[in-house]
């Protein structure tokens, strides 16, 4: 009988009894495990009842000895496809930080090792150091260190935060922006707006505050600014002459551009941008007052000179035909974003004076014409209803009412948005549901509500907000705006090119790769993942560059 390879996941006691048993049956056998060791988790000192060693140590030195057996240990199984007696596996091993060859097991590290925690082992009750000997059995040393720190693993794009923030401690901005810079084109836009979900873990904060890892951003940038330095561009000398076009000159398409230029095909990227100038939702979602215009331009301006074509005023479906670009490039990424407001869902929703939030930030950010007289209702509680009714302020309403169908603790937006809107005068109305737009001679002048309780929580862990029979009462307005979410407006494609489009018509696109199922194109940020934040549009935008290098150098 042929030899059949066998892969077992898992190296705990049952993965290990395992894996003898098939190679005594004539199998060759991979064992691969998390940890540093095999022999599954280290057993509490206050369940064990030997001097320390595992009980499972025979074992372990019977696969150790065993030259049919490879343990890969520090690694993890990405992917499994295939069918029986077929299978293939994608395993990703950690690099190993203390050097197998070299190791003599002297165990003077566990001493010297600067790093103390606390002994997990025992109850925390005692000290130890970060070097772990996991298990006398397939002894193997390691240092206990995450793969990276926690503020890294949370920001999408996984800044190197320490460093960079490292840096400035140090006095060395220029070496702190280049840090950020590796990953992220927009350090000055991003360190403006990004809702740091980073300072939310930041160790730091356990002590007495997280670091402010964002606005550390903006200051390395704004420094670079303030004092007119040119920001340097650094291009590699290898090209490759494929051309690639960007639908969609937002964060998520400009940062796939600069990665792509830094792969070397710059001179071959060209962006394809509907409006007027570049920056998506930076431009004509975020207002003024957060993100100031001139700001975002200089981030654009830097992404441009790496050999990034901008086409702004053109609409891939409308002026050009997304055929054409299909025929014209060898690779395409669609970066459309979600520009299309969703319904509320309530009678009279069409009538004039109706206005959707997105439309209405979009058009006074270009400078159109927008509704600035009396009263207006804001429908809506995330950061974009805080933006509209914020907007509405500075643009001259003198009422401005918002209405929240929960309370301000389930709110989406961000609090210090909140605070802000507050303290500028927006009046919040919580518990309150839009039932039906009043109209008089064609137009809303103002919208019948219905008061709600909170119920049970519902599936996405927020309590449900439950009518009160009874309660509807009119509140006038001018205006209205729905603040409610939005969608992607996938129009620039056709059925016949057989995408699939998601419930929120995004483009639906493999998450690690941020292909589509159309070979050759690829979509991300918002237009692929559905309405987020910012950095995570960029960092969809960074790995699609990365997906687009490998699918034109796998074609060759
Ligand atoms: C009002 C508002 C406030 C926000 N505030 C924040 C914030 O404070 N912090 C934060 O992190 N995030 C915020 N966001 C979210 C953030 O702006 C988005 O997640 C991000 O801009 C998405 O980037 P993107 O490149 O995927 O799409 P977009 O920024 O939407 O860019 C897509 C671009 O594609 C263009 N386009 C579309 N169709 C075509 C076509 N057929 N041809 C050519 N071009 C086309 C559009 O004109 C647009 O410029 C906010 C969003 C909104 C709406
Ligand atoms: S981009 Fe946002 S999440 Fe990432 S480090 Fe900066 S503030 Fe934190
Ligand atoms: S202290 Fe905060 S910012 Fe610094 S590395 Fe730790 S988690 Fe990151």
């Amino acid at each position: 009988m042929a030899e059949k390879n066998v892969l077992i996941i898992g190296g705990g006691a049952a993965g290990v009894k395992a894996a003898l048993d098939r190679v005594n049956a004539g199998n060759k056998v991979f064992l691969v495990e998390d940890f540093p060791s095999i022999g599954g988790e280290r057993i509490p000192q206050d369940r064990l009842i030997t001097d320390g060693a595992s009980f499972t140590a025979p074992d372990l030195g019977a696969v150790k000895e065993n030259n049919g057996i490879q343990v890969i240990d520090s690694a993890e199984v990405r992917s499994l496809a295939g069918e029986n007696g077929n299978f293939k596996a994608k395993v990703h091993r950690r690099t190993p930080r203390i050097d197998r060859e070299k190791c003599n097991d002297c165990g003077e590290c566990i001493k010297v090792c600067p790093i103390h925690m606390y002994d997990d082992y025992n109850e925390s009750l005692e000290w130890r150091t970060a070097v772990d000997y996991f298990n006398s059995g397939s002894g193997n040393y390691n240092v206990f260190k995450e793969d990276m720190p926690v503020c890294q693993r949370t920001c999408p794009i996984n800044l190197d935060i320490r460093t960079y923030v490292g840096y400035i401690a140090d006095g060395k901005y220029a070496e702190s922006l280049a840090t950020i810079r590796k990953k992220l084109p927009f350090p000055l836009s991003i360190g403006r707006v990004c809702p740091h979900p980073c300072e939310f873990e930041c160790n730091r904060g356990y002590k007495d505050e997280p670091i402010s890892i964002c606005f550390l951003k903006r200051y390395v940038a704004d420094y670079e600014v303030y004092n007119e330095v040119e920001p340097p561009i650094s291009l590699p000398e290898e090209t490759y002459p494929e051309k690639i076009a960007i639908i969609g000159g937002g964060p998520s398409g400009l940062t796939c551009a600069y990665h792509l230029a830094l792969l070397g095909y710059h001179n071959n990227i060209t962006v394809f941008e509907a409006l007027p100038a570049c920056g998506g939702m930076f431009l004509v979602g975020i207002p003024e007052y957060r993100l100031p215009k001139a700001i975002l331009a200089k981030d654009v301006e830097f992404i441009e000179k790496h050999g990034v074509e901008i086409k702004t005023g053109v609409r891939i479906g409308k002026d050009i035909s997304y055929d054409d670009i299909r025929k014209d490039y060898d690779a395409v990424l669609l970066a459309v974003g979600a520009h299309l407001g969703m319904s509320m869902r309530v009678k009279n929703e069409d009538a004039e004076g109706v206005v959707e939030g997105v439309k209405y930030l979009r058009d006074a950010a270009l400078g159109n014409e927008i509704p600035n007289k009396g009263s207006c209702i804001v429908v809506g509680g995330g950061n974009v209803a805080m933006d509209v009714a914020r907007t509405s302020l500075r643009v001259g309403f003198d009422e401005v009412n918002l209405l929240y169908r929960r309370t301000r603790k389930e709110m989406p937006a961000s609090p210090w948005e909140v605070d802000a809107a507050e303290h500028e005068g927006v009046k919040f109305h919580f518990l309150v549901a839009p039932q039906e737009v009043v109209v008089k001679g064609g137009k809303a002048v103002g919208m019948q509500c219905l008061k709600m309780e909170l119920g049970e929580p519902d599936e996405s862990g927020r309590r449900r907000p439950v009518p009160i029979e009874g309660s509807e009462f009119v509140m006038d307005a001018d205006t209205i705006f729905a603040a409610i979410g939005q969608v992607t407006d996938a129009s620039l494609v056709e059925e016949k090119h057989g995408f699939k489009i998601g419930r929120k018509f995004n483009f639906e696109v493999n998450p690690e790769t941020f292909e589509t199922n159309v070979e050759g194109v690829f979509a991300s940020g918002d237009g692929a993942t559905g309405a987020g934040i910012a950095i995570a549009a960029c960092a969809g935008g960074k790995t699609a560059a990365e997906s687009i290098h490998k699918y034109l150098r796998g074609k060759k």
